[in-house]
């Protein structure tokens, strides 16, 4: 299966800000963009930050495949669906993104990052309505019930990350039982409870060419 394979630290770097792929890491004083704020490279440190209107567009896109970790043709797939939908293309384009099952596993904190999650639901651990989903991108609907596998529940990797989560990743469109490890999406998210630092209106802005 095609995936990004480049190093995660070097995506933020590029992107100059933090997109939180490395889970705990992301928020200690490990931080590669904590400790090293330019781009990657050997001129990354002097490079110009000023840019076209093209490259902004271009950057915004590229920071938002990367969050989510779609590679370009899924990224183009959701972005023809946003604008087939009724409502703000842009921020339909944030709901599909965010209704991903990885996301939804991460943003519940069943998983560090949305990695972690995208390597625990290939490895069948989480029920939704009760059957085994293994693909990351399937799309959670409201009511739809995402539940950690009983065989799984012991995980280390989804116990710690529970812990650390703590309320920092509770959203008002997500309810989670940590106790029982599910949680379902109550509704879709409107955009204001999208803590995603992306600038939609330029992604499709550069689509709409
Ligand atoms: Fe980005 Fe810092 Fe996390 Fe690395 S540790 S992925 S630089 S936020």
């Amino acid at each position: 299966m095609a995936r990004y394979r480049e190093a995660s630290c070097r995506l933020c770097r590029r992107e100059g800000a933090k997109l939180f792929l490395k889970g705990q890491r992301c928020f200690s004083e490990n931080c590669a963009f904590a400790k090293r704020g330019y781009a990657p490279g050997e001129h990354g440190r002097g490079q110009e930050r000023r840019q076209s209107e093209y490259g902004l567009q271009l950057r915004e896109k590229q920071k938002a495949k990367r969050i989510y970790g779609v590679l370009e043709r899924q990224f183009k797939r959701y972005l023809q669906r946003a604008t087939r939908m009724k409502g703000i293309a842009g921020e339909n384009l944030l709901r599909l993104l965010e209704s991903r099952l990885d996301n939804i596993v991460y943003r519940m904190g069943f998983a560090p990052s949305r990695k972690s999650a995208r390597q625990l639901i290939r490895h069948r651990h989480f029920l939704v309505n009760e059957r085994v989903v293994n693909v990351p991108s399937y799309q959670v609907r409201p009511g739809d019930i995402i539940r950690v596998r009983k065989e799984s529940a012991e995980l280390e990797v989804i116990s710690d990350s529970l812990k650390r989560s703590g309320k920092s990743r509770e959203l008002p469109w997500l309810e989670v039982d940590k106790a029982t490890l599910k949680g379902f999406m109550v509704e879709l998210p409107k955009r204001d409870e999208i803590p995603t630092p992306v600038d939609e209106h330029l992604v499709i802005e550069l689509y709409s060419k």
